[in-house]
């Protein structure tokens, strides 16, 4: 049986897979099996935040499963204990973080702290989460129905659990917000839904306005943290104080890891929330190590020199094909170049592979870049060479 065959049998088709067997990665560049290089734009979705096989990575993830990979949480464990003091420090915030595995997870434990509050701190309960259009926040039931696209809500699930909507517009959260509503939950930079940043006056305003009403603001950094957009947090680079914040995907490097932040530390109390997982010598562990490296190339300079870098290169590749894009979207190391349809979109991303390049769609005609933040120059030269190879001929 060829590899996709056994695929094909064995594991449930609930992605649309490209069958490239890469077998190696090394910084920016992946290997197939037949030996062949493919520079890769995507990192594994914003989760190689770090590249492939970076050597202090790797190195920090042996010497710790050498020692031990898991205890419960019913311990304590070292290395969670440090990475969620360095992940407070970084982000300047007086939080305390709670670890799961993943980005819906780490949602879930975002909306069950935000009901909690609902239940506990006001005379009626306040439950309703409301969140934006085109926004994306997990693949569980809840998360799902917290995901402001009508395509997601399919009857296949249903019943939903109540109390979340979602509007078209941040102008449009003010008149929907009632005494019922707990909190807004938000992407500062929506990424699935097309690498689309919010404006810093418009989020300000907004965090201004909830801190008022006594709402929350939950800002979903499950793609945006981990210096994704040149700062620790987009929270930081939109200079807000949100009262809940998600990571995942940058954060172990490529081992799984989720966290929730809050500064409304008192809300869990033991027996509210857990996870097997969550947080074990594995996961933070590889946290530690990505967030020593990248919080060093964000203090010497080097991030932002790679971020403007890249900039500058997609910035001349989206003048010089007026004609297949209609303009640039994005910040920091979260790119985009919005297709003038989908048609292209979809056969840019066919072609990018055939050349050596591995990118990624996002909404409906949106080419997204999510290189490593490691990336090196001669990288990034090598990655637009083989993007305009794959675009010119169309
Ligand atoms: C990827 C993503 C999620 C879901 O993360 P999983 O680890 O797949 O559960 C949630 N929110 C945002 C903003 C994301 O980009």
């Amino acid at each position: 049986m060829t590899l996709e065959e056994l695929d094909k049998k064995y594991v449930l088709q609930t992605y649309a897979r490209d069958y490239t067997n890469f077998v190696k990665g090394v910084g920016s560049t992946l290997y197939d099996e037949s030996g062949r290089d493919y520079i890769d734009f995507a990192s594994g979705i914003a989760v190689n935040s770090v590249g492939h096989g970076n050597e202090k990575l790797v190195s920090a993830i042996c010497e710790q499963v050498k020692k031990i990979i898991h205890i419960s949480n019913l311990q304590v464990i070292e290395p969670q204990a440090k990475l969620a003091q360095k992940i407070v420090e970084l982000s300047g915030y007086d939080m305390g973080v709670f670890f799961a595995n993943s980005g819906a997870e780490a949602n879930e434990g975002a909306i069950k702290i935000a009901r909690k509050y609902g239940e506990t701190k006001f005379e009626n309960k306040r439950y309703k989460v409301i969140t934006l259009e085109h926004s994306f926040h997990g693949r569980t039931i809840t998360t799902v129905k917290a995901t402001g696209q009508e395509s997601f809500h399919t009857p296949h699930f249903s019943p939903y659990p109540a109390g979340f909507s979602y509007e078209k517009s941040i102008e449009d959260v003010y008149k929907a917000i009632d005494d019922e509503t707990v909190a807004v939950l938000i992407e500062l930079v929506q990424g699935e839904g097309g690498v689309q940043p919010f404006e810093k006056e418009e989020i300000q305003k907004l965090a201004a306005h909830l801190k008022e009403n006594g709402v929350l603001l939950i800002v979903d950094e499950v793609q945006t943290g981990v210096y994704r957009t040149g700062e620790f947090l987009a929270s930081n680079l939109y200079e807000i104080e949100p009262d809940i914040i998600t990571l995942a995907k940058g954060l172990g490097g490529g081992v799984p890891i989720g966290a929730v932040m809050t500064r409304h530390k008192d809300v869990f109390a033991p027996g509210d929330h857990g996870s097997t997982f969550g947080g074990n010598y594995l996961s933070t562990a590889a946290g530690l190590a990505v967030l020593d490296i990248l919080s060093e190339l964000y203090d010497n300079g080097v991030l932002h020199e790679t971020l403007l870098y890249f900039e500058q290169k997609l910035k001349e590749t989206a003048s010089k094909y007026d004609t297949l894009f209609d303009k640039e979207v994005g910040l920091g190391m979260m790119r985009g170049l919005r297709a003038k349809s989908a048609e292209i979109q979809g056969n840019i991303i066919k072609n990018c592979m055939k050349e050596g390049l591995v990118i990624l769609k996002a909404g409906r005609n949106t080419v997204r870049f999510l290189p490593s933040l490691t990336i090196r120059k001669d990288e990034i030269d090598e990655g637009f060479k083989r993007f305009e190879a794959a675009i010119s001929t169309l």
